[in-house]
């Protein structure tokens, strides 16, 4: 099996180093490595159209992965990965994991999503893999089952073509379960600052606190309150269906008749 692995935290993240490790043990499966080379978190799905990309082989000490660093997106990471450095497609990709929760409308913005994303587009079956906080991490469950869910994924017809997981950070024992989920909503107070710099000019910084919303039953944000994993299969057809027979019920008489 080739296993290709990227995330959005950069090469030197523990959730990655610990992905690698994980997966490095599987006999048989072949593992390839393309990650940023620095933090890429939120920069969504965005791409390098207008500067070289650098790529470079850094492998991992004492760890059997072709591993390479790069100065693209992790959307860049992923088409590199498929179109330029492997030599054959990966049966299946992981992106992770991410040092913090992707939940809800948290997609939009994750480069730890997109780059799964990125993944599926061009036909590889992928999962984002997420632990719910940022302090005090401990990756070995969120790895166990992240590798053990791709093993069977990678080859199994009926799994979806995307997955985004998110891992409650509590220890293992204290994991309820699974929970298959659908998008909730995440929302954030206060986003931005605004200070003033030595000269007199304003600038910005976008930061934000999370809102604890209402709890809806099936969603992520819900099942990882409750200590699930939380996996929420995700299209690419961002189409809403109902406004498409809402929009079809007006008469758009434009261009106007010439009066
Ligand atoms: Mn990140």
């Amino acid at each position: 099996m080739r296993l290709l692995i990227t995330n959005d935290d950069g090469i030197n993240a523990q959730g990655l180093r610990a992905l690698v490790e994980r997966a490095a043990k599987c006999p048989g499966v072949e593992v390839t490595v393309v990650a940023p080379d620095r933090e890429r978190s939120a920069t969504g799905h965005a791409i390098s159209i207008h500067q070289p990309i650098d790529l470079r082989e850094v492998g991992f000490d004492g760890i059997p992965a072709r591993v390479f660093a790069s100065s693209g997106t992790p959307a860049d990471c992923v088409k590199l990965a498929i179109e330029a450095v492997m030599e054959e497609r990966p049966d299946f990709l992981i992106s992770g994991i991410n040092r913090g929760p992707n939940l809800g409308t948290d997609v939009f913005y994750s480069g730890t999503v997109s780059a799964a994303l990125e993944g599926a587009l061009l036909g590889v079956k992928a999962m984002a893999i997420s632990l719910t906080a940022f302090e005090n991490l401990d990756y070995a469950a969120a790895a166990d089952f992240a590798i053990e869910q791709a093993l069977v994924a990678a080859f199994d017809t009926s799994w979806p073509v995307l997955v985004n997981v998110n891992v409650p950070a509590v220890p293992r024992e204290s994991i309820a379960g699974v929970a298959i989920t659908r998008l909730g909503v995440q929302t954030y107070e206060d986003a931005i600052k605004r200070r003033e710099d030595p000269r007199g000019r304003c600038w910005y910084w976008l930061s934000g606190v999370l809102v604890e919303n209402e709890e809806i039953d099936d969603t992520d944000t819900c099942a990882v309150r409750r200590n699930l994993v939380s996996l929420t299969p995700l299209r690419m057809d961002l189409t809403d269906t109902r406004g498409i027979q809402a929009l079809a019920r007006r008469s758009f008489r434009w261009p106007p008749d010439e009066a």
